[in-house]
């Protein structure tokens, strides 16, 4: 495995770096990741909170899940680590981010290529015409909305299970993927796919693999070429420090 540093040197002379981060991310924000005791599933399971067809069949239900994660939602600020991934795109040395988180904090810390993969908390999406509207997290207290336009049924426009990911978000991180020489996987487990291909791809492109993770994935073992052991707030600071020279 390389060090931090030879990693540094690899991402400062990459032609087209992008990042790939999960929930791991925003943990340091006060976003717990799903799993684990603490966990939002171990509350609301996510076969009885988390599928489009539990949706459908109890809107007012699957909306109290909403309501909970717009409430944690509300008062998070970017850490450390969203901001040094903003700071190394204005440095034109990222190219885009692919997230899977759907807290918008990438967006907040100033980062502008986010590919939000499962979607965002901040926009509702109806079910019957699939406009999509911008949405406060505040307004979650109110309950599932009707469609302005068509009256039909609206959502968090966020991937549930059941769902497919947006055709532009499979296609631009599939581009971006395709292009890349350096790919940063933070605070990710490897274990929800597609997303989780997207390394793998990235990988066979011959790209190299920097991962940061408080704890070893299937990545560590697999395709990664440096691993940075330990929290993205701590680790990506270092890391862009190095290579913007600060
Ligand atoms: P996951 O919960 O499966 O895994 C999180 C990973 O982050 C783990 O490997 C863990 O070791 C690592 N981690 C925890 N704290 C870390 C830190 N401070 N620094 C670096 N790594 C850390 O998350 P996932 O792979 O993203 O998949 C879960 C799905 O749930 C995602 O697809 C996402 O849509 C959703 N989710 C979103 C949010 C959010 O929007 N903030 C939060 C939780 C889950």
């Amino acid at each position: 495995m390389d060090t931090l540093d030879q990693a540094a040197m690899r991402l400062r002379d990459s032609r087209h770096a992008v990042a790939l981060t999960g929930a791991g991310m925003s943990a340091e924000s006060g976003i717990p990741t799903f799993r684990g005791k603490d966990g939002i599933w171990a509350k609301y399971p996510p076969e009885e909170y988390a599928t489009i067809e539990a949706y459908l069949q109890n809107p007012q239900r699957v909306w109290e899940f909403w309501k909970t994660l717009a409430h944690e939602f509300q008062h998070v600020k970017p850490n450390s680590g969203h901001t040094a991934l903003a700071r190394l795109e204005n440095a034109d040395r990222l190219k885009a981010v692919i997230t899977q988180n759907i807290d918008n904090l990438h967006q907040s810390a100033g980062s502008r290529h986010v590919i939000d993969f499962h979607g965002s908390m901040g926009r509702l999406i109806c079910l019957k015409c699939h406009r999509r509207e911008p949405f406060d997290t505040k307004s979650f207290d109110a309950g599932p909305p009707s469609c302005a336009q068509c009256g039909g049924l609206m959502k968090p426009d966020v991937v549930m299970f059941g769902e497919e990911i947006s055709k532009y978000a499979l296609y631009e991180s599939h581009a971006q993927t395709q292009q890349c020489d350096v790919m940063l996987v933070i605070g990710t487990s490897a274990q929800v796919f597609p997303a989780a291909g997207l390394p793998y791809q990235a990988k066979q492109g011959n790209a190299y693999i920097i991962e940061c993770n408080i704890e070893p994935t299937d990545f560590t073992h697999d395709i990664s070429d440096a691993f940075l052991g330990g929290p993205s707030g701590e680790m990506l600071p270092r890391l862009v420090n190095y290579v913007l020279g600060s």
